[in-house]
């Protein structure tokens, strides 16, 4: 503030306007002079990013924001409503580098790193929104849960995720003030990431993209699982509940004949078992085009029973979005 030739108390002023307030048009900046609102939001807060369009289905619960950032890069971001919470699923990266072959986003490879403020703009935006009645659906008007499963691999763009969550969980007016127990980030496995951010102090959940209990078929869903095996993300992952004292989320994408086996599921299970774990299987949300596809029910749930037996703690998670082309990367990939 001090650079752009004002009072340093202004940026006291400026921030409770982005974080508190929610106020983002400079004529709602009543406390700082008319003649200043407009240098000060060019030089401190310019537009970074503007909604392209949003999609919303599943009764209006679910609303998908396709973004375009400054410079043209597109990016996309979900509202989730449910009765008792709402969840924001966001970006870190535009496109993905990690070139998971069941993924849309994966396909395309990665444009660019979101810088921090474009990956809390989103939730910024959608707390702003929530507040505004401007999203369709029920349900509580607070942001419950963050996750950090849009487009791209988090712990490859390590700093701006973490300046990410300091700026998502600050108390007002520094940051947002959301409880860090509410946000989970997600990984494919890049193991000296994980163990620097079980480092980081944070309480928030790990996720852990495994999608294949055995190194074989892994190397090929999952191919950063060629540099670092199922044995050393599940090591790293026990780390990282250890530190946080959180459950490890392993996320199970369960895809029609490729992981849905039950030996896989028996592997899982006594890869896991007795850890601080939840399993969290995920039906395929089928890309256009792509041989993959989910389970069959059947599968889907002698998968399920094979982890109970292991005394497994494990959930199908509910798909949203699918008539809106719901999973990461898809609608970005139908704007290019
Ligand atoms: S599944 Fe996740 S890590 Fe893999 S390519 Fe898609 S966005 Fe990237």
């Amino acid at each position: 503030m001090a650079g752009a030739g004002e009072k340093p108390f202004r940026a006291r002023q400026l921030s409770t306007h982005y974080f508190s307030r929610l106020a983002h048009e400079p004529a709602q900046w009543t406390d700082i002079p008319a003649a200043a609102r407009e240098k000060l939001a060019a030089e401190l807060l310019p537009e970074l990013m503007s909604v392209v369009r949003h999609i919303s289905c599943d009764d209006d619960m679910t609303r998908k924001t396709l973004w375009r950032l400054h410079d043209g890069t597109l990016v996309e971001s979900v509202m989730m409503r449910y009765p008792d919470r709402v969840t924001m699923c966001v970006s870190s990266q535009a496109g993905c580098g990690m070139n998971c072959p069941f993924c849309a986003t994966g396909q395309a490879g990665l444009d660019r790193n979101l810088s921090t403020a474009e990956i809390v703009h989103q939730i910024v935006d959608g707390v702003r929104a929530l507040r505004d009645g401007e999203v369709p659906g029920g349900g509580p008007e607070r942001l419950s849960n963050i996750v950090f499963m849009g487009m791209g691999e988090p712990l490859a763009n390590y700093k701006r995720v973490v300046g990410a969550i300091r700026r998502l969980t600050d108390p007002e007016p520094d940051g947002l003030g959301l409880s860090q127990r509410g946000i989970t980030v997600s990984t494919v496995g890049l193991v000296p990431a994980m163990t620097r951010f079980a480092d980081e102090g944070f309480k928030c959940r790990l996720a852990v993209s495994l999608h294949a209990p055995d190194d074989e078929l892994r190397d090929t869903l999952v191919p950063v699982n060629t540099r670092w095996k199922v044995r050393e993300v599940l090591d790293a992952a026990w780390e990282y509940a250890a530190k946080s004292a959180r459950r490890v989320s392993i996320e199970y994408a369960l895809i029609r004949d490729i992981n849905d086996q039950a030996w896989r599921a028996d592997l899982l299970g006594r890869l896991v078992k007795g850890k601080p774990v939840h399993v969290n299987l995920i039906p395929l949300n089928p890309t256009p085009g792509s041989q993959w596809t989910a389970s069959r029910p059947e599968d889907e749930a002698a998968f399920v029973q094979a982890l109970e037996d292991h005394g497994v703690p494990v959930t199908v998670r509910d798909t949203r979005g699918q008539e809106i082309d719901g999973a990461c990367g898809q609608l970005a990939a139908t704007e290019r």
